[in-house]
């Protein structure tokens, strides 16, 4: 089976990691702020918080942003459970603004139009969540200028988007956001076995993740309530997490990010052989939105069911029996069970569940061989032209 995505590991990585076993530290040492001074200077943020998983990071985000029952939190149907799910940790609402029915990304016109009814009823959302889905960025400016005017403070999940660039600038370095979440996951572009990561600007913010991020203890005696008692005092001054990054995982992050610019490099020259080889099917291609760079975490087609006889999950299945190892991302949040239960219906966000009824992933990731991509270009001419 050709995978949808694998992570790239080679001996510098493998090196890496044993050279950190070997070492005096298997947490707090020095790779986790190596790791994120590489965040850091990649992106060109101020702050970045290394942590266990993007979920752990969108967590410490909202809880820096403080985020708590009685707010709410927007986010896009059309992402990974995570991205909502945040909001639900804190005891807020959550709610959805459906997605531009060509880049697949939270819908900067539905934003407007949605924001000015919750302004009405009081129920502006605290908190925006775009997702730039496949590694595509949001229209960040636009979500930005609205997100100003509404009071709304947004933390972009770019779980999808290391090494993407907007107008020009990296993705991460918060110049339309509050917070930046990376997720360092093995089929996302670079990885740390598990991982995630959270960036920003903001001092305050800064300081309020890295305690939620670990206890919510403190030996910055600026933030104590008392002189210190000596050398080995803390303070518990939040209540926070363990959301820590392990150094054996810091340590393959730092090797991994070297190779970021090279592993997007390739997802695009990928990218751009299935644009070519594609072009004559009934699909349609990835739509790329003008003067941005994707991330390319994924390459998502969408079937043109009324120019083929098949259904969706006919060729799905077809294309899987065939040793294609194709996804869908994602099931839209609100039909999830959990979601239903909370009072979401089918039929709530018409573009997100058009979307999720023909996508399909296809396989793309860094050591995809010519002959794997001339593999699944064959086999899913096939399928479709039956
Ligand atoms: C993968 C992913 C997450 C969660 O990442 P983890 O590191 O697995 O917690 C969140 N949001 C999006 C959009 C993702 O793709």
């Amino acid at each position: 089976m050709i995978p949808y995505g694998r992570q790239e590991i080679t001996q510098q990585d493998i090196d890496a990691v044993v050279q950190t076993l070997k070492s005096d530290f298997l947490t707090q040492g020095p790779q986790v702020p190596a790791f994120e001074h590489a965040l850091m200077a990649y992106t060109g943020a101020k702050y970045a918080f290394a942590v266990n998983s993007a979920t752990s990071a969108l967590h410490i985000a909202c809880l820096a942003l403080g985020l708590g029952p009685g707010d709410w939190l927007w986010t896009s149907p059309v992402t990974f459970v995570a991205s909502a799910n945040c909001g639900l940790y804190c005891g807020a609402q959550v709610d959805f603004v459906d997605i531009d029915p060509n880049t697949y990304n939270l819908c900067p016109k539905a934003l407007a139009e949605k924001l000015a009814v919750a302004k009405k009823q009081g129920t502006l959302p605290k908190i925006l969540v775009p997702v730039h889905l496949c590694g595509q960025p949001c229209e960040m400016e636009k979500i930005y200028n609205l997100a100003q005017e509404y009071g709304v403070k947004i933390i972009e999940d770019a779980s999808h988007a290391i090494g993407g660039k907007y107008h020009g600038s990296p993705i991460g370095n918060c110049q339309y956001a509050d917070i930046t979440v990376f997720s360092f996951h093995p089929v996302k572009i670079i990885t740390t076995a598990e991982g995630g990561a959270a960036l920003t600007n903001d001092q305050k913010l800064a300081q309020k993740m890295a305690l939620f991020r670990s206890h919510g203890i403190t030996r910055d005696q600026s933030l104590m309530t008392e002189s210190s008692h000596g050398s080995w005092y803390y303070q518990q001054i939040e209540l926070g997490y363990n959301y820590r990054m392990t150094e054996l995982q810091a340590a393959l992050g730092i090797s991994q990010i070297e190779r970021l610019d090279s592993f997007v490099a390739k997802r695009h020259e990928l990218a751009q052989r299935y644009n070519n080889k594609l072009a004559s099917l009934p699909i349609t291609l990835p739509y790329q939105l003008p003067s941005t760079y994707s991330g390319l975490h994924l390459y998502v087609i969408r079937l043109q069911l009324d120019k083929i006889n098949k259904s969706h999950s006919e060729v799905f299945r077809q294309l899987q029996e065939q040793g294609i190892g194709v996804n869908l991302h994602y099931i839209p949040v609100h039909t999830q069970p959990y979601y239903q239960n909370l009072g979401f219906r089918v039929g709530d966000f018409p573009n997100a569940e058009q979307y999720y009824q023909e996508a399909i992933s296809l396989p793309m990731f860094h050591n995809m061989t010519i002959d794997q991509q001339d593999q699944v270009v064959n086999v899913l001419t096939e399928v479709l032209g039956r």
